[in-house]
């Protein structure tokens, strides 16, 4: 599979421990205790760490918006 992101100078790996996928998720989340509502950390993921990235930075409290790798998103309410 070929993704068309030749124009794309991100990287597109994936985030797991361990993991040379590439993503095809892209996690946004941000630390509500270190960062303003302005901030978004992004995390890769790709299909087999989507879920277990979302629910590592859930299960600390912290605002998740997972989308489609590429996706900007502005905030993390
Ligand atoms: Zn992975």
């Amino acid at each position: 599979m070929s993704l068309p992101l030749a124009d794309h100078a991100a990287p597109t790996q994936c985030s797991g421990a361990g993991c040379r996928a590439p993503a095809a998720w892209a996690v946004h989340w941000r630390n509500p205790r270190i960062h303003g509502v302005e901030r978004v950390k992004v995390w890769l993921a790709c299909d087999a760490h989507r879920s277990a990235l979302a629910d590592y930075l859930g299960a600390r409290g912290f605002p998740v918006v997972v989308t489609a790798v590429g996706v900007t998103v502005a905030a993390v309410p």
